[in-house]
């Protein structure tokens, strides 16, 4: 299924990492579904070395653990033909297909943010949101190389930041007087540490 970033506009934290988050969801849990009923996307995913560490330890949360023994022993039997054959060499290489997938998907969104951007309508919105995390706001800096909407960016970007930094010194004040009375300041650190290094497990 195809999304569209005006879906993940309202939510908190930045849009692209909110988006992406459930384009991986998804993949991982057709994906795990996949490797049980079709041989042949079990063996594309041995050919590749399975998962990277991040992602082999979601997809064994998503997965059952029959899913999970028949998946690593196919993984371990390369292992043995390789020491058996002697190709089994010191580089580690796993060319993990959920990384593959998110690095795709965030391309296509860092430049349908960058085409809705000329939108007014899309400015609006965005300027309601958190903004975007640093990883992507960057990213579409890259794309926008200067001119106006880079200065738009610049200073929603400062804007959302001040936001952020009331709601943390909020909910650091109310910590301290023992209050319990949180309102959206609640995860305020959580979507500042978004905001700092994006969403959980996006490698950059
Ligand atoms: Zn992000
Ligand atoms: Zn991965």
């Amino acid at each position: 299924m195809e999304r569209s970033l005006w879906k993940a506009i309202g939510y908190r934290g930045c849009t692209i990492c909110h988006i992406l988050d459930k384009d991986e969801t998804d993949f991982m849990a057709n994906l795990q579904l996949q490797t049980i009923k079709d041989q042949k996307v079990r063996q594309d995913v041995v050919s590749l070395n399975g998962y990277c560490n991040f992602h082999f330890h979601q997809m064994a949360r998503l997965s059952s653990p029959m899913v999970n023994a028949i998946l690593t022993k196919d993984l371990i039997d390369v292992e043995i033909k390789e020491i058996e054959r002697g190709s089994f060499g010191p580089t580690l290489r796993i060319d993990c297909p959920v990384c593959k997938y998110v690095d795709e998907r965030e391309g296509f969104y860092l430049k349908e943010f960058r085409a809705l951007l000329s939108e007014k309508s899309f400015q609006k919105e965005y300027e309601a949101t958190d903004g975007l995390c640093r990883i992507h706001l960057k990213g579409v800096l890259n794309l926008l190389q200067g001119g106006e909407l880079h200065e738009f960016m610049l200073a929603s970007h400062m804007m959302h930041l001040k936001l952020l930094r009331v709601e943390l010194e909020t909910f650091i004040s109310k910590v301290r007087s023992t209050s319990r009375d949180f309102k959206e300041e609640k995860d305020s650190w959580l979507i500042a540490i978004e905001k700092m290094v994006g969403k959980r497990g996006l490698k950059k």
